[in-house]
């Protein structure tokens, strides 16, 4: 469907025309017309799947009408890098409009607390905030949300396993009954109908391809061992020179700076990032990524879930990531919108059990291929049968000998 049959301001769809979007993306044509309407909305959409615009585009439209100098949206977000991202988003889409807004994140140098401040109290239409950061200004009592109109909570799931239910409870008594409430989550655990139950008015509810890796992602695996770990990712990336944005994940801060020395030393143009570094530092690293100055990036999973990066060709799970979201998350930083991308998992003894129950919820059998053969055998990929009276876990071996058959085509 194309944005002027959505019935949006002309000025917003001038600005998509610029930013390049031709047609709405599904969750898109889903939600605009009945976030339009005044709607409550609950939805299940991935990142990467265009769900920043489903929520803004309709947002703005209301306030484009509105012409009014109230802090009327507050957008709560799990994480800085969101909230980041969704500002330049709405930079780019109210370019025509007269509409301003801030973010409010923790992990600054304190200079922003001013500005944040004022934005709080007067001076912006739309906040993007994280709890955490929000609870502080809320707590010194100068903050006013008797104006907010909409209130958009995204990727409310990982704010629930962040631990923000109470804050957001907590922020959501400061913000007017009468608003309109959207709720959007990668997943629709138990949990997040409670949430959902308490704070939204007989909401519309949409999904999209609920926990699938979006298509065009093409997945694959290597079974292997511990130490056949960087070998593998070397060969994989100096044997791929044409892929020139690649997103290394890793469960712990102690590997990504391993991983990152070892690339480093094969001559890799590759940084790390994680928890460790100050904020300005993690934006730098981000920054020389995106612009393709680095080729590499080795990451803890702090980037996982929402950050918008474009055009990366190739994720690597260097360890099977905790939650089978989690992966659904990471392989969405590829093939985003419409563009195809390569996911390679590394799968080792331990991890196979975890592995398969990702395969269960994404649907799919992701092709495991051989470890390259001067690396030698890697292990043999074997699920635990299902326990008597357990859940099914279905039975499947993939592979003998650890060595998938040799027809597989390589994906990387
Ligand atoms: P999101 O799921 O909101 O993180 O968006 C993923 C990426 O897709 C962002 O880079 C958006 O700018 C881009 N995008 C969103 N909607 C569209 C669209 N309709 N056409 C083209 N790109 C889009």
């Amino acid at each position: 469907m194309r944005f002027d049959e959505l019935g949006l301001d002309e000025k917003i769809l001038e600005a998509i025309s610029y930013m390049g979007y031709e047609k709405a993306s599904e969750i898109q044509e889903l939600t605009i017309p009945a976030i339009l309407a005044g709607k409550d909305i609950l939805a299940c959409a991935q990142t990467g799947t265009g769900k920043t615009a489903a929520f803004m585009l309709p947002i703005l439209d209301h306030l484009s009408i509105e012409e009014n100098h109230d802090l009327s949206t507050l957008i709560i977000v799990p994480t800085r890098e969101l909230a980041i991202q969704i500002n330049q988003q709405i930079q780019g889409f109210s370019y025509f409009l007269n509409i301003n807004s801030v973010t409010v994140y923790g992990g600054r140098d304190g200079s922003d607390w001013d500005a944040e401040s004022k934005a709080l109290t007067k001076g912006t239409n739309i906040i993007v905030a994280t709890p955490g950061k929000l609870i502080s200004h809320l707590n010194l009592g100068y903050v006013k949300f008797d104006k907010i109109k909409h209130l958009v909570l995204d990727e409310a799931d990982r704010m629930l396993d962040i631990g923000f239910y109470d804050d957001i409870l907590r922020i959501l008594s400061y913000v007017p009954d009468d608003r309109q409430t959207l709720m959007f989550s990668a997943t629709m655990p138990q949990k997040i109908r409670d949430l959902a139950a308490k704070i939204l008015k007989n909401p519309v509810e949409f999904s999209t391809a609920i926990s699938k890796p979006a298509e065009g992602v093409l997945q694959a695996a290597y079974v292997v061992y511990e130490n056949q770990k960087i070998p593998v990712i070397s060969s994989l990336i100096t044997n791929k020179p044409d892929l020139d944005s690649i997103l290394v994940f890793s469960s712990t801060k102690r590997k990504v700076l391993d991983i990152v020395k070892s690339l480093k030393k094969a001559g890799n143009s590759v940084e790390g990032i994680s928890s460790d570094l100050e904020q300005k530092e993690r934006e730098d690293v981000l920054m020389r990524f995106r612009s393709r100055r680095t080729r590499i990036l080795v990451a803890t999973d702090v980037l996982s879930r929402g950050i918008d990066i474009k055009d990366i060709n190739l994720i690597i799970n260097f360890d099977v990531p905790g939650s089978a979201e989690d992966y659904v998350h990471r392989v969405g930083r590829t093939a985003r919108a419409d563009k195809t991308g390569i996911a390679i998992s590394l799968i080792n003894e331990h991890d196979m059990d975890k592995f398969d129950r990702i395969e269960k919820l994404i649907e799919q059998e992701v092709l495991k291929i051989p470890v390259p053969s001067e690396l030698g055998d890697g292990p043999v990929y074997k699920v635990r049968p299902p326990r008597k009276g357990g859940r099914s876990q279905g039975k499947r071996k993939f592979s003998s000998g650890g060595r998938p058959q040799r027809g597989n085509s390589n994906p990387a």
